[in-house]
């Protein structure tokens, strides 16, 4: 036991050594009252108090407490051994919440972490993604991410043992780790998948020279338990935002599909181009080459699955012409509800479902859902000259007999040919030209209009436009984006809607994200408008329901009917 005479030597004591208690009288030479247990506490927070003095009002008794005492006594009339007691019981006292602060620590730990390795777990990834994302958006930063795969961790963990296998991932988590910088974020996403948030990089080159600096780091042998060593090889793919993705999700997907694409090609790369001398017929190559097969083989059966399973949706995205204030038209955008990862948008998945073909009976889903729910809208007086767009794959194009088919749903729907907009970007129609050219007159034929998506960006030539049978452009959200900070862009758009208007074309502009791009784009004459700012993408029955509302109040605009949304749905 130590007595101290003074407040300051009591703060003295406390710093230097470990109490279990501290007995506190309030009057001391050098401070009175309240004070002096708040000088005690903030020396030492965590060391159980209590009060044990000459003089004690009721409301000093209550504020002490309040200010942390574990108890209040008046010396003098106290039976023997009740201050012994009662220290007792405050040590005892602190004990126990000292662990339940722990326990409660460990579990908030526990829940945005993972246990193999001590990153970042996918739900606090996905929080601190969102935070850099909203922060890059409004400084107007980049932020990078990229998805690391492990290539043929299945089978070390399948030959060596999982204990291994943890080892394994753990001496990643390591490497990855010391790559970093102390303001990136580092998370396993499950498996053999990590992620890393780049917060602020300024172009995609900075991106790739973190991902070169991993690949190098993983190039050492990892030594395992014993004296083991293992070189593991990884996939890495690389997104960038706002060009891939401006949520937390859709960087994801990008980085996901990029890391796929880099699996992919590497393996097709293996199997077409052995190097010089060498035979791709060692043991590892197969089994490499099995490896990269059954990840593939994994997302593809998983896609295939959620075809069979119909776990695809349809949302529709207001198109409006903004000088007459009437939504005009829809456009019908693909999403994936898988029951594991949520909804997801097309980038993470569209790739794969191109590569495998799967996008032909995905893109019939689509256009069905589309032609049906037009029918069913333009029912509604106020709805009758109702359009709606659906996005068009090369691949589908390419699909033999496409207009036929095509033409087969609007007669099995009963869906006007002239309310279906089909989308084409420029690019779709650069392979295969001439076939893609009988294709688009085909459909053309069948009395439906024909824009071409992402104008501007694609590598079209002026001629295409003059030759193609289409009957308008769309600019490019990346154009929109720019428009009130880069003056090249205006220029460029201005020309386009002119270019455009001189051919007879019509010109939506999407990607529209506030009120100043809106007003923008209709002073260089450009007055069918998409985009967040008159709503996103909403399940068919909400989009009816928008549609529906607007016809009774035509003034309101889609952003403030948002607001009110559950009252208009009737909820
Ligand atoms: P897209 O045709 O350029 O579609 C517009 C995309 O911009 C949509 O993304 C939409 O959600 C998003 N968007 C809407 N408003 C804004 C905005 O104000 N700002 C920004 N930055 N973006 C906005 P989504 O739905 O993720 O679709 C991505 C792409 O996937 C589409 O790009 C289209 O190329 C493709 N896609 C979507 N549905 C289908 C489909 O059914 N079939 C095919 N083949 N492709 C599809
Ligand atoms: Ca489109
Ligand atoms: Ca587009």
């Amino acid at each position: 036991m130590v007595r101290a005479s003074s407040l300051a030597q009591s703060i003295r004591e406390l710093m230097e050594t470990v109490f279990d208690a501290v007995v506190v009288e309030l009057a001391v030479a050098d401070s009175s009252g309240i004070a002096t247990l708040a000088g005690v506490r903030a020396a030492a927070p965590s060391v159980p108090v209590v009060v044990y003095t000459r003089e004690l009002d009721d409301a000093t008794a209550i504020r002490a407490l309040r200010a942390g005492a574990h108890e209040c006594l008046v010396k003098g009339d106290l039976p023997a051994g009740a201050l012994a007691r009662m220290l007792g019981f405050a040590i005892e006292r602190q004990r126990r919440l000292a662990t339940l602060e722990a326990a409660r620590v460990d579990a908030a730990h526990r829940a945005t972490h993972d246990p193999l390795t001590g990153l970042a777990n996918r739900e606090l990834f996905l929080d601190q993604l969102d935070r850099a994302l909203a922060f890059g958006s409004r400084y107007n930063r980049k932020t990078g991410l990229l998805f690391v795969d492990l290539d043929g961790f299945k089978a070390i963990n399948d030959t060596m043992g999982h204990a291994k296998g943890d080892a394994l991932l753990r001496a990643v988590s390591a490497r990855l780790l010391a790559c970093m910088r102390r303001s990136d974020a580092v998370a396993r996403l499950g498996g053999d998948e990590f992620v890393i948030l780049l917060p602020d990089v300024t172009s995609r080159r900075d991106v790739s020279h973190v991902k070169d600096t991993i690949l190098e780091s993983l190039r050492e042998a990892v030594t395992l338990t014993g004296d083991e060593a293992l070189v593991v090889e990884a996939s890495i793919g690389c997104a960038m935002s706002p060009l891939d993705g401006a949520s937390a999700q859709d960087l994801l997907d990008a980085a996901d599909a990029d890391m796929y694409r880099e699996k992919y090609e590497r393996r097709r790369g293996r199997m077409l181009t052995p190097m010089a001398g060498m035979a791709v017929v060692g043991s590892d190559d197969e089994e490499a080459m099995e490896i990269a097969d059954s990840v593939s083989h994994r997302r593809e059966s998983r896609l295939r699955a959620a075809v069979a399973q119909g776990e695809f949706e349809v949302f529709y995205q207001p198109i409006l012409d903004v000088v007459a204030d009437r939504i005009v038209a829809a456009e019908a955008l693909l999403r994936w509800r898988d029951p594991d990862r949520g909804l997801l948008s097309p980038s993470g998945f569209m790739a794969l479902a191109e590569d495998t073909g799967l996008i032909v009976p995905i893109g019939d889903q689509v256009m069905r859902h589309a032609c049906e729910s037009i029918v069913a809208w333009r029912r509604d007086q106020s709805a009758s000259a109702l359009r709606v767009s659906v996005n068009l794959s090369a691949v589908q194009l390419r699909e033999h007999g496409f207009a036929q088919h095509v033409a087969a749903i609007l007669d099995e729907t009963g869906c006007p040919p002239d309310a279906l907009t089909l989308e084409v970007t420029e690019n779709s129609t650069m392979v295969d030209g001439e076939m893609i050219m009988e294709t688009l007159r085909a459909l053309k034929g069948l009395g439906l209009r024909l824009v071409v998506d992402d104008f501007g960006v694609g590598h079209a030539s002026l001629t295409f436009l003059r030759e193609a049978p289409v009957d308008g452009i769309k600019i490019d959200r990346r154009f929109v984006s720019q428009l009130l900070l880069d003056q090249r862009d205006q220029a460029i758009v201005s020309s386009m809607v002119r270019l455009a208007r001189g051919l007879g074309l019509d010109v939506v502009a999407e990607g529209v994200e506030n009120g100043e791009q809106s007003q923008r784009l209709a002073r260089l004459q450009c007055f069918e408008q998409q985009g967040r700012h008159f709503g996103e993408a909403l399940p068919a029955c909400e989009f009816a329901a928008l549609l529906a509302s607007r016809a009774r109040m035509p003034i309101t605009d889609v952003r403030s009917w948002r607001a009110r949304r559950p009252e208009a749905l009737g909820a």
